[in-house]
């Protein structure tokens, strides 16, 4: 076996292959990382992830563009949410921070804030680093970190990360917090957006875990974090402590999973490659080369999802219809196989699954039938 720098030089070529010639790698952020554990079995993501493919030129070029991605107009109200949100030196956050995380410790007046602006995001990085460090270190105080940035090793090589604030408290511990600019209705969110934040904040957590871990003191990251959103219609800010323990370990198992990318690129034919120059015929059979796992929820967190559908659709992919449906199917893994064994034409009768789908066909003929007279 080659030795691993060697490896690792090879892999980088062969995903530099994938992108194409002259095609820049797309650094991966928070949400793409945090998109992988929302569909850990799709080896189609997690490839055109690891080499850095642009999946929205990708699906243009696919003829399927996707609809992913916030508006203008989101994000001016998102940004002027986050000033209301920060302005006085932090002071509503901390507040909320302390009233929900840490009610017994000192309140924060007279918090930190360090300034942490810095050339490029390597020193960004480092002056991040050094921030934690000094505010760790000074016990009994509250320190606010405004936009850090903090580097996550993913499959070799470093994703600059920027939460929308770190907290360290007076213990030492420390907070991510996402300020979010959907509304909390009567202390709750929607749910798939709640999910999409806590999935994206405990990529957060892992890569400040690994900033921890370089510390003397040892600094405990929190498993919950702020989710701080506007009180129901208003521009209030109101905030909510979410458990990100799950996220945080899906996030790693994936993460530790796209190292082995090497592995999915060995099966792909030689020559194939996902640059957006080539003709879409060639296109889609570069992405079909590659299994996928297509369900609804990827509409919430792919680029390439109408492009998925599409294809999960055509080969009549019960996996199209949701996890869940799909779960409850067993064995039967297209619209055809289901219908069939329905009308008892397949299947066997001793499997739950087709029981129970004869079961539910009788009932409907009978149901129509009462209906038809
Ligand atoms: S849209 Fe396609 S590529 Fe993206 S996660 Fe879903 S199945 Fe995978």
């Amino acid at each position: 076996m080659p030795p691993p720098r060697t490896r690792g030089t090879a892999l980088r070529q062969r995903l530099a292959e994938l992108r194409g010639p002259d095609v820049t790698a797309k650094a991966l952020d928070a949400r793409a990382l945090a998109a992988l554990a929302a569909n850990p079995g799709c080896e189609r993501r997690a490839i055109l992830d690891g080499a850095g493919v642009d999946k929205a030129t990708l699906a243009d070029a696919l003829g399927s563009p996707s609809a992913f991605g916030q508006s203008q107009f989101a994000l001016t109200r998102g940004n002027a949410f986050e000033a209301k949100v920060k302005a006085d030196g932090g002071a509503e956050l901390l507040r909320l921070v302390h009233e929900r995380l840490d009610p017994g410790a000192a309140p924060p007046a007279g918090a930190a804030l360090p300034d942490l602006s810095a050339i490029g995001p390597e020193g960004r990085t480092a002056r991040t680093a050094l921030a934690l460090r000094e505010a760790t270190g000074a016990t009994g105080t509250w320190t606010l970190l405004d936009h850090p940035m903090i580097a996550l090793d993913v499959a070799g090589s470093p994703a600059f990360l920027e939460p929308d604030a770190v907290v360290v408290h007076p213990d030492g511990s420390w907070t991510v917090v996402e300020i979010k600019s959907f509304p909390m209705l009567d202390g709750s969110a929607d749910p798939a957006k709640v999910g999409a934040a806590a999935r994206q904040a405990a990529v957060y957590v892992l890569a400040l875990e690994a900033v921890a871990a370089r510390l003397d003191a040892a600094p405990r990251v929190r498993h919950r974090v702020l989710l701080v959103c506007p009180k129901d219609f208003s521009n209030l800010p109101t905030a909510s402590a979410v458990d990100v323990r799950k996220q945080r370990a899906v996030t790693s198992r994936q993460l530790a999973r796209l190292t082995r990318i090497e592995d999915i690129a060995d099966t792909l034919p030689e020559g194939t490659c996902f640059s957006p120059e080539l003709p879409a015929e060639q296109l889609t059979a570069a992405v079909e080369a590659v299994p996928a796992a297509y369900a609804p929820e990827c509409l919430a967190a792919c680029e390439l999802a109408f492009h998925c559908r599409e294809r999960s659709r055509a080969a009549g992919a019960v996996t199209s219809l949701g996890r869940s449906v799909r779960a409850e199917l067993g064995g039967l893994t297209t619209v055809e196989d289901v219908l069939a064994a329905a009308r008892g034409e397949s299947g066997d009768p001793r499997d739950p699954a087709v029981a129970a789908l004869r079961r539910a066909a009788r009932l409907r003929t009978e149901a129509l039938g009462t209906m038809c007279h």
